[in-house]
């Protein structure tokens, strides 16, 4: 595996994979690597003739000054873990290689999709998002990246500025890994105290209890109404973990994420929660049967 930090050398290699007639796979990360993101990596190892990844913690999809500044950086052990999951080229560039003097291009997807949830709470999250991930497919100029469905609205993100441009590249959507106790893996997970980390697995609880609910609908419980699940969680939540601070906790349409109200085949839950002072997002789908 071969470790490069400027655009040039990763062109180079790029163009030197493809002339032996490899397919570039791509999966762009901000480094901290868990078992997710090498999940991402392996799929991408299974599909593709060579396999770039990208580390690079974007300042501009970072709202919370602090939350970039503590943000992990174990670098070297990110080149072990990417190198044994099958990686072919990491791309490790300083943020004046991506975003140099004078920058002055944004990529918006302007629609409701970046106004909800995420993009309410987290304002310019997703331009940075949307910006730094159109100029690293550019740079990749891979046939499949790889992301995973932990972040659920920033895969719908990415898929409609792919479809809005043209992008030429297809989006490979992996689901989430979790923990053994359900929670799902991230890089904040590590800022988590041994008690919040005891309390964070009402998260999972609280998904999986969205399935029971729908399971158990009758005439008169209404749980086949996705306000009427998000109001029952709420409560749990609060019941379970009254310390927690709730950004949100809904039940969306999968691919609008817009709210719904009648489930009639699935639908998505979504949960935004400050627990011990990190913030933990994550999803899951429900299914009417
Ligand atoms: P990040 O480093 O947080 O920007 O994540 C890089 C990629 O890894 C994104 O596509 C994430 O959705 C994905 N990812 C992060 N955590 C997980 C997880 N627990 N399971 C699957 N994919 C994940």
């Amino acid at each position: 595996m071969q470790t490069v930090t400027t655009i040039t050398d990763v062109r180079k290699r790029v163009a030197e994979a493809k002339a032996t007639g490899h397919s570039i796979g791509f999966i762009p990360t901000m480094g901290a690597l868990h078992e997710g993101h090498l999940a991402l990596i392996r799929r991408a190892r299974q599909e593709c003739g060579f396999v770039a990844v990208s580390i690079f913690v974007n300042p501009t999809q970072f709202n919370e000054k602090r939350d970039l500044e503590v943000y992990p950086r174990p670098l070297e052990q990110d080149l072990l873990s990417s190198a044994e999951a099958g990686a072919d080229l990491v791309f490790a560039p300083e943020v004046g290689e991506i975003y140099p003097a004078g920058f002055a291009t944004q990529v918006v997807v302007d629609s409701p999709l970046t106004k909800a949830w995420e993009g309410y709470f987290r304002p310019g999250h997703f331009a940075g998002v949307t910006t730094v991930v159109a100029k690293l497919l550019h740079i990749a100029q891979c046939d499949r990246a790889y992301f995973g469905e932990k972040d659920w609205q920033q895969l719908a993100v990415v898929n409609q500025m792919v479809r809005d441009l043209s992008l030429p590249t297809v989006i490979v959507s992996c689901p989430t890994v979790r923990e053994a106790d359900g929670l799902a893996m991230s890089s904040r997970n590590a800022r988590l105290s041994a008690e919040s980390r005891k309390t964070a697995k009402v998260i999972p609880y609280l998904l999986d209890t969205a399935q029971d609910l729908l399971d158990s609908v009758t005439a008169e419980t209404q749980t086949d109404k996705g306000p009427v699940i998000a109001a029952w969680l709420r409560t749990l939540l609060e019941s379970n973990a009254p310390e927690a601070k709730l950004d949100y906790l809904v039940v969306v349409d999968p691919e609008t994420l817009a709210e719904v109200d009648e489930i009639t085949e699935r639908a998505l839950v979504i949960i935004a929660v400050h627990i011990g002072g990190v913030r933990l997002i994550d999803n899951r789908v429900i299914v009417r049967r």
